[in-house]
């Protein structure tokens, strides 16, 4: 089976072993993985795209007959849905609504969609690691299991539900916003030589002193205005104003910014 796998929450390598058998096509951006190309799990088939899942090249990988995400973007989760939606495919979405959870969404059956409409998340770096085991258990389990219905396993209690079919679903009603780009929420511009800006597509006003208090047990805070604040984290010093705009000075890389915006602002 052809398998597509949105990565980007740090359990790639054990969600492949978990899936060995497959055709795999992984798709992961971090700002490192160019460095982790091909060595990630090199007893499993796979290939590596570079790049995050965004409407743009969700065509590219259409043929696929399973999407998997567990890329910890929300924004990620409802594009591999509009797709399994649209055409009929399964996919399994690791989403974070307060706890982790697990949506596997079967052909014409209810959707991650139905569950809740997407709404921006939490920076990445304030979610919590997600069960890297229980999540491949269900993933392994789950593969090849065609017949399974629409479900939510909450891996905070373990259980399991049926998804509800929603009338109100954009999905099901035929919206694929998502695929259309609808939603997405950044341009990234390489402004320099060794930095990235990347730029909400609408605007948003960030509650600044806020936001700095949920970074700051995470990040070394370095300056601090009204209009912005800047910190230091990994090899990059980024700046984040209160529109949403960030500047990432250590990297020219569109994939960094992408990285830095999820991780620290949340999509
Ligand atoms: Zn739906």
């Amino acid at each position: 089976m052809r398998v597509f796998v949105a990565g980007g929450l740090g359990i790639e390598r054990e969600a492949l072993r978990a899936l060995q058998g497959h055709a795999i096509r992984l798709a992961w951006s971090e700002y490192d993985t160019g460095a982790e190309r091909g060595k990630l799990q090199p007893s499993v088939n796979y290939d590596l795209l570079n790049e995050p899942v965004s409407h743009e090249h969700a065509e590219m990988f259409r043929d696929n007959e399973l999407f998997v995400d567990i890329s910890g973007s929300r924004k990620s989760c409802y594009t591999l849905n509009d797709i399994a939606v649209r055409d009929g495919k399964r996919a399994v979405l690791l989403d974070y609504f307060g706890g982790w959870r697990l949506v596997h969404v079967a052909p014409e059956e209810p959707c991650l969609a139905c569950i809740a409409r997407y709404e921006r998340p939490l920076p990445g770096i304030l979610l919590p690691p997600p069960p890297a085991e229980a999540v491949c258990r269900a993933l392994s389990a789950w593969a090849d299991n065609h017949s399974m219905e629409s479900k939510v396993l909450d891996l905070t209690s373990g259980e399991e539900f049926p998804i509800e079919p929603n009338p109100d679903c954009p999905a099901h009603s035929g919206e694929f916003s998502f695929l259309l780009g609808r939603h997405a929420d950044v341009v990234a511009v390489s402004c320099g030589d060794r930095n990235v800006a990347v730029s909400p597509m609408d605007p948003v006003t960030l509650d600044l002193k806020a936001h700095r208090e949920l970074l700051a047990p995470h990040v070394k805070i370095v300056r601090e205005t009204p209009f912005f604040f800047e910190f230091e984290t990994a090899q990059f010093s980024v700046t984040l104003f209160r529109q949403g705009r960030i500047i990432v000075k250590g990297s020219k890389e569109r994939n960094t910014g992408m990285w830095a915006y999820r991780r620290f602002v949340g999509a």
